[in-house]
């Protein structure tokens, strides 16, 4: 009955909180969506209850039959989606995802070569504080400061310099596309293995809006739930499956494919059980993916994305790259006397949610920053087009023009509010 459902009020009326709080405001975070009813109801389910060690078909316990099928549904329509021969639909999150590559395709000390962390690149990616930083050896390749451009020349020169044995690329936060087939000469020169992380703009690159990294890329991470718009989860992709550069055989001899090395590393190498209720939701949200709607929403995420970067561009504030090919930018706040701190506190006072971001080069430490991070699937998900940017770039504005006037903060606040009202989020997502 719906009392012994809900007999948790403590921990109910915070997820009704937590609701309230996604309808009412401005969702900007770029690496943030709203996943579908359908979605939730899914990982909301009974498979949560199911251990299931293995892979469909070879199991470690009993009882697998019904979620065989459901990995197994998750694993075609993600071949589908991203038009690959091969997917690990189990990394619990893209960190886990990039841990489970690294661990079946490196040695602890080895070099590896990532995008700089503080010009938009991620913590898995070599920081010195994740285990990428600490089990193997990285340097970083960035941004030119004139341009805020990756110069894909100099990529290679670092890694003739650095001769590592993994090259990442993908980031969380550069606003431009990638230039995958100069990446994979640079592998190819030092013998070295290239993994894209496409975690941000993965929805976009499924439906064709980017370029295709599964062509020159020998591994493909992604996160599900930001502009995929799956349950939070990650996935490991081979566009082709291929011999194993590291000459690891079965008993029997026979050398293992780098799919089987991958399966290896998730399971047993950095997980248990996988999470079949979530990996329920990724396969209704791949199922989702598959159709036009969502091309659609794909094309409008960056449609949403350049209409943000002109209307904050037409208001002097400085974009790095001066724009976005994808979903998301990063503005430096220093041409405004901002920080990225205080943006994003006084915006959530208006019910308008971005986070703080480092921008290539910043002065200032990653708890203050000189930038924000905005990114337009969330909204666009709701339903938001081109001219409703223009309004939340001027309400942005406008509240960090008054940040310490909380009467004028409240104002922008009402008018959010009254706005969001007429886009509601989804009946059942208590
Ligand atoms: N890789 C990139 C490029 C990301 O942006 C993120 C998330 O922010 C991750 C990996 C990590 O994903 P998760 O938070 O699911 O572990």
């Amino acid at each position: 009955s719906t009392a012994t459902l809900t007999q948790d009020t403590v921990l109910f009326d915070l997820i009704r909180q937590e609701n309230e709080r996604q309808t009412h405001g401005i969702e900007l975070i770029a690496s943030e969506n709203y996943v579908s009813e359908q979605v939730m109801r899914a990982q909301g389910s009974v498979l949560t209850n199911k251990y299931a060690e293995g892979l469909p078909g070879k199991r470690y316990y009993g009882g697998c039959e019904i979620v065989d099928q459901v990995e197994q549904l998750a694993i075609n329509r993600a071949k589908e989606l991203f038009g690959v021969e091969w997917v690990n639909v189990q990394p619990h999150s893209g960190a886990q995802a990039n841990a489970a590559v690294m661990l079946a395709i490196l040695q602890p000390g080895d070099k590896i070569l990532g995008f700089d962390l503080s010009h938009g690149g991620h913590l898995t990616h070599g920081s010195p504080v994740n285990f990428s930083g600490k089990l193997y050896k990285p340097s970083f390749y960035g941004v030119e400061p004139e341009t805020g451009l990756i110069d894909w020349q100099k990529v290679k020169e670092t890694a003739r310099r650095e001769q590592p044995k993994l090259i990442i690329c993908g980031a969380s936060a550069y606003s431009r596309d990638w230039d995958y087939k100069a990446l994979r000469e640079a592998a190819d020169e030092v013998g070295a293995l290239l993994l894209a992380d496409i975690s941000h703009p993965a929805g976009l690159i499924a439906k064709g809006l980017l370029n295709d990294p599964f062509a020159h890329c020998h591994i493909v991470t992604t996160t599900t739930h930001k502009t995929l718009r799956g349950p939070r989860g990650g996935l490991i992709m081979l566009g082709k499956d291929f011999d194993n550069p590291f000459g690891l055989k079965t008993p029997k001899g026979e050398l293992r494919p780098m799919s089987a090395l991958l399966d290896s590393g998730v399971f047993p190498g950095t997980q248990g059980g996988p999470l079949e209720h979530v990996i329920a939701a990724k396969a209704v949200a791949f199922g989702e993916a598959l159709s036009d709607t969502y091309a659609e929403y794909t094309q409008q995420i960056i449609r949403n994305a350049q209409a943000l970067a002109k209307g904050f561009t037409d208001r002097g504030y400085q974009i790095i790259s001066g724009g976005t090919d994808n979903h998301l930018m990063l503005i430096d706040l220093r041409s405004k006397g901002l920080t990225g701190k205080l943006a994003e506190n006084t915006l959530i006072k208006a019910d308008i949610t971005i986070n703080k971001n480092m921008v290539p080069f910043d002065d200032k430490s990653p708890f203050v920053t000189s930038g924000m991070r905005i990114g337009s699937a969330a909204v666009t998900t709701r339903g938001l087009r081109e001219a409703d940017m223009e309004r939340i770039v001027s309400f942005i504005d406008d509240v960090l023009m008054h940040h310490d006037d909380e009467t004028h903060i409240g104002q922008v606040r009402r008018q959010v509010n009254e706005w969001m009202q007429q886009y509601p989020l989804f009946k059942g997502a208590e």
